[in-house]
């Protein structure tokens, strides 16, 4: 009997925020990431694990990991930004 088994990296933007960089001190586009790992089970993708949250500058490339109720609340803010379809 055969399982086709695979973990992959996933990365998911959760939103961009403007906001000042603690590394370049500007005020930048901040993309907020969700990344983790994925495992898959005969070509289905099954759960996320391993999650974190990095929040990367768009002026400097500078990577700061940040908690989950802040990556959330940023991506909630930005969903209710944006204008209804
Ligand atoms: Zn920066």
């Amino acid at each position: 009997m055969f399982f086709f088994v695979g973990v992959f990296p996933r990365e998911r933007e959760l939103a961009v925020a403007s906001l000042r960089c603690d590394h370049c001190h500007e005020e930048a586009a901040q993309h907020v990431v969700e990344s983790g790992s994925r495992l898959w089970v005969f070509f289905v993708p099954l759960f996320t694990f391993a999650r974190r949250y990095v929040m990367v500058c768009a002026n400097c490339g500078w990577t700061t990991e940040v908690s989950r109720e802040f990556a959330t609340r940023l991506e909630r803010a930005a969903t209710q930004e944006r204008p209804p379809r």
